[in-house]
């Protein structure tokens, strides 16, 4: 165990050496290594928000051919202030949690693993798919269950909601969550490092992925469906119509559970509201 836990802290001091470098001097190498992960991960996944949903913007706001009228981008800008506000107010609790499942790692209490020969690259590649289908099927009930919960819904996810329809969405409003709905959505990921061997780069890698797949998801473009994923329209139906399309990235669970409903097929009234 302790040889582990040894791997595991030269592992995140190169992760944190790599992302924060000679931020303030350097002098966060005095800080625990909690707090200095903490630090990566709040670094990280701002520069992430801002550069990816600043890109994923301009695309879908000034290249694309269908240019909005000027009240519907007014109300577009005002509505991008709000997600931004609210990002910076939910990262903290997130982060937080991500800083915590590092420490469980580190002292050995979950399966992580950290070099591929440990288990071989076909057991890796069982083990990746095991894990995105717990992170799929537990992403979808905390989803389903943030809606379905009556108080959990009121007291977290509607925060999210307040965003309901095409004009009021956006990339920025990816990670425009109250913070227990962010940790909530987080905890499937943690979940899996416990109940299956998990790569810790890519675990750490797939949850960097996960903010640029929910970026994208919120980027409103009539994006064409690409079979089985849950790309922005499917998104943009959840927005709109709450009750449909709680997964992720994909849309089998949905399909499962039914509460598929695809972007031709949501009504007029969704038609009206986007
Ligand atoms: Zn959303
Ligand atoms: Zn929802």
């Amino acid at each position: 165990m302790e040889g582990k836990t040894v791997v595991f802290n030269s592992e995140i001091d190169g992760y944190n050496e790599v992302v924060l470098g000679n931020l303030l001097h350097g002098s966060w190498r005095s800080l625990p290594r909690f707090c200095q992960s903490i630090l990566r991960n709040y670094v990280g996944f701002t520069i992430l928000y801002f550069v990816c949903s600043a890109l994923w913007s301009l695309y879908a706001y000034r290249l694309n051919p269908n240019v909005s009228s000027p009240e519907v981008s007014k109300t577009r800008k005002n509505f991008i202030v709000k997600h931004i506000w609210q990002t910076m107010k939910a990262m903290p609790g997130y982060i937080l949690l991500e800083g915590v499942s590092e420490y469980m790692v580190e002292q050995g209490w979950t399966r992580c693993y950290s070099a591929i020969e440990d288990v071989g690259w076909p057991m890796y590649f069982v083990y990746f798919i095991v894990y995105l289908v717990i992170v799929e099927l537990g992403i979808y009930w905390v989803h389903r269950a943030s809606h379905e919960v009556k108080l959990l819904y009121r007291l977290s996810h509607a925060q999210h909601h307040v965003y309901n329809s095409k004009h009021k969405v956006s990339p920025f409003a990816a990670l425009a969550v109250d913070p227990l709905d962010g940790m909530l959505h987080t905890l499937p990921f943690i979940l899996a490092t416990l109940l299956v061997p998990t790569h810790f780069l890519t675990h750490l890698l797939v949850l960097f992925c996960e903010g640029v797949w929910s970026i994208n998801i919120h980027s409103t473009i009539d994006s064409a469906e690409i079979w089985p994923l849950m790309g922005p329209s499917y998104h943009l139906v959840h927005h709109c119509r709450p009750n449909y399309n709680y997964g992720n990235y994909t849309i089998f669970m949905d399909w499962l559970f039914g509460t598929l409903r695809r972007p031709e097929s949501a009504g007029a009234k969704n038609e009206k509201n986007m």
